[in-house]
């Protein structure tokens, strides 16, 4: 059995270059066969859907598949940047395709993978950006109804730890050294909820469409959250980011939902 799979092909970017597999798969644990086809058509899956939101990528993704016993199909998966832009998921395999393509985890991961990685002190960013997207991703692949509503109904669950006098992202940094990971991320995706909201107002185009020429332009240069956000304002032509991020370090969280009626 070969040590990596190349995965589905994309073209990049339509400029006529070589065609590259987004993906490339690599079995760290023995699996089956008939485990490694199922896994290997949700991953094709996650991977289309992810990437027919926000890409495609500039680069291939490293998936990484381990096993591990769960009563869910996936009870751990996180990123790894250090040589190449890598997910590792630990699986449960008795669950079936379906379960998988269900679970939200392959598409929040992929997901991260959107933005290079920003920093321990801004990892209320990159999961609200996760968390914000995973819900875009699973609407347009037709596996949840409205993305707004579940994104809202997570936060709701959640809104009670944010009406202080710290900031939104003050309040987000906090609860992740709690580890109350819930609440710091969906508390996090109110900025891309808010983000979203503003591009519509001013005429722009969606925040997936901005992060999918984020991909095209700047992804490989930028290293830092100042970097993302001054790409992002100048992919949109707008400072919708640079706006939002002050206003998401500074004013009070109670005030900063009451202002956008979060
Ligand atoms: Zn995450």
């Amino acid at each position: 059995m070969p040590k990596f799979i190349a995965g589905l092909l994309v073209l990049l970017s339509g400029t006529g270059m070589a065609a590259t597999p987004a993906y490339q798969l690599h079995w760290q644990h023995k699996f089956s066969a008939v485990e490694q086809e199922k896994l290997g058509q949700w991953l094709t899956f996650s991977s289309q859907a992810t990437l027919a939101v926000l890409g495609p990528y500039p680069f291939q993704m490293q998936l990484y598949v381990y096993q591990r016993r769960g009563n869910e199909p996936v009870p751990w998966a996180n990123t790894w940047r250090q040589h190449s832009q890598q997910v590792h998921f630990y699986v449960a395999p008795q669950f079936n395709t379906a379960q998988f393509i269900a679970d939200w985890t392959a598409y929040h991961e992929m997901a991260h993978l959107a933005l290079p990685f920003l920093g321990k002190n801004n990892a209320w960013f990159a999961e609200g950006f996760a968390s914000y997207m995973q819900y875009q991703i699973m609407q347009q692949a037709g596996l949840i109804g409205s993305a707004t509503d579940a994104i809202s109904a997570k936060f709701g669950r959640q809104r009670q730890h944010y009406l202080k006098q710290h900031s939104m992202a003050d309040t987000a940094v906090q609860l992740l050294n709690q580890r109350r990971f819930a609440a710091a991320y969906w508390g996090g995706a109110q900025f891309f909820v808010v983000a979203e909201r503003l591009l519509r107002q001013q005429g722009k185009a969606q925040l997936n469409q901005q992060i999918q020429r984020y991909q095209q332009c700047c992804r490989l240069q930028d290293t830092n959250l100042q970097q993302v956000i001054q790409s992002l304002d100048d992919v949109s032509d707008s400072s919708v980011f640079s706006q939002l991020l002050q206003q998401f370090n500074q004013l009070p969280a109670a005030q900063f939902l009451q202002l956008y009626q979060l």
